[in-house]
């Protein structure tokens, strides 16, 4: 399928069912096919044909980076919860007894990190407000209910448990006026961010009816979209029916005076590469928008700073500045994607040192923790012992930003739980054994007070 006929046949999209053709396709024996498709069972799979036929290179599978980003691998989960949903997939079990094995299994892999779930969900009254996430004093995070798709699922994805139809799990709403009165209530927050899932999902008319009620906020400095857009389906800002609808939109943002910042994740540099991905950037550019791009760390997939020296650099090329490297999240299999700080660490700098000035605007590498995000600043010896320098870029309590702060040196450590304060009893984040049991606050003041 050639890039233009992929764009007017439109959206081709490969599920769960389409799984073992596709593996067939790719050459995998029948064992291994049923232990690829026991991952599947757990962890979201959803792709489509412009990722098959564009992005992977089908002659250096399994090692493609595109390939792993997309297609789960057998060794993703622990080899047991492998073995005993196969079995159960070789015998035709009934779809109730597959679906519980890959439930009780989900439950093992921390579905919500950081506690977004009791934490980051504010509160109008006593009334919570699924779909909002409000963490930090200025950033209010909105997840649009028809956008909590996307058009092809990540297989690092720390959103997995929206994708795999648990509700109890899922957060969504399409209550924007609700939004707009929160916002009202909350004159501190200058922006909202539209996440997912995948906004971009949206057909324009949709995704019009969320952003507009925003523009009449003047509080607002900006509205930014988190999307995997413009590497997984570039053609929703070329091609796609609505095209010029979406780009009318973004034009509409940027002429009511705010910034339209476009939060584009890109994992690796073969997905800026098709001529029609640059097309889709120069679109949006053209209308105002600033793209900034944003990815995180993932072992098997981009885990070598040239790999980041590349993507920076094209990135760089065309427009598009570089905003995060995060870490790997604390959830579903990243005992498989997981890349040691101090690894994460020389590998940021390792790229950092070899480009422009004018790609320094990144920042990592960054975990998005409980407390705020967490940025790993380095290695150094102080007093004579080995600490990881580190401080948080944004945080629950804005007065511990920027403040530097130190943990011993761990080489496996792979997240902040890993990690022990140095020079202290405690992270300046961790309250004393006396608060342990305060109630969180929730930002812009308690429970119950707008
Ligand atoms: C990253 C993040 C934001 C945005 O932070 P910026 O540093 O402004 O990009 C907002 N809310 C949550 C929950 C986040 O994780
Ligand atoms: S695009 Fe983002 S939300 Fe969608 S699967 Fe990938 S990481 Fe998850």
């Amino acid at each position: 399928m050639t890039l233009t006929q992929a764009g007017t046949r439109g959206f081709r999209a490969y599920t769960a069912k389409h799984l073992d053709e596709l593996l067939q396709r790719a050459g995998y024996d029948t064992e291994t096919r049923l232990r690829i498709r026991a991952v599947a069972s757990v962890l979201p799979f959803r792709t489509n044909g412009y990722v098959v036929d564009e992005l992977i290179d089908w002659s250096d599978i399994p090692g493609d980076p595109i390939y792993r980003l997309v297609f789960p691998q057998e060794d993703m989960l622990p080899e047991s919860d492998v073995s005993s949903i196969a079995a159960l997939l070789r015998s035709d079990a009934p779809a109730a007894e597959i679906q519980a094995a890959a439930n009780k299994v989900r439950m093992t892999l921390n579905p919500h990190p950081a506690g977004q779930m009791e934490l980051n969900m504010p509160r109008v009254g006593t009334e919570p407000m699924p779909g909002v996430q409000h963490k930090y004093p200025e950033t209010v995070l909105f997840f649009p209910k028809q956008g909590q798709t996307c058009h092809a699922y990540c297989t690092y994805c720390f959103r997995w448990a929206q994708f795999v139809g648990e509700p109890d799990l899922k957060m969504a709403s399409d209550d924007v006026q609700g939004l707009v009165r929160y916002l009202r209530e909350h004159p501190r927050v200058t922006s909202v961010l539209i996440t997912g899932g995948d906004p971009m999902i949206m057909s324009a008319p949709v995704l019009r009816r969320y952003v507009e009620p925003l523009l009449a906020l003047d509080q607002l400095e900006s509205i930014r979209i988190g999307t995997k857009s413009l590497a997984y389906w570039p053609g929703r800002f070329v091609t796609d029916p609505d095209a010029a609808d979406v780009l009318r939109l973004f034009s509409t943002v940027v002429e009511s005076g705010k910034n339209l910042a476009f939060m584009a994740h890109f994992s690796h540099p073969r997905e800026m590469e098709p001529e029609l991905v640059q097309t889709a950037v120069r679109a949006i550019r053209d209308t105002g928008a600033v793209i900034r791009t944003q990815a995180p760390l993932i072992r098997t997939i981009n885990d070598r700073p040239e790999v980041w020296e590349r993507m920076w650099r094209a990135q760089l090329a065309l427009g598009m500045v570089p905003y995060y490297m995060f870490v790997e999240r604390d959830t579903g299999p990243q005992d498989y994607f997981a890349v040691p700080l101090a690894r994460a660490y020389e590998i940021y700098r390792d790229a950092y040192a070899r480009v422009s000035g004018l790609c320094r605007t990144v920042r990592g590498p960054s975990m998005s923790a409980t407390p705020g995000k967490v940025c790993v600043d380095g290695v150094a010896e102080v007093a004579g012992r080995r600490v990881f320098v580190l401080h948080l870029i944004q945080a629950r309590d804005p007065s511990l930003v920027g403040r530097p702060f130190f943990a011993e040196y761990d080489p496996s450590a792979v997240w902040l739980d890993d990690l022990r304060p140095a020079f202290a009893d405690r992270f300046p984040f961790e309250t004393g054994a006396s608060d342990a049991a305060r109630p969180p606050v929730t930002p812009g003041g308690p429970p119950g007070r707008p």
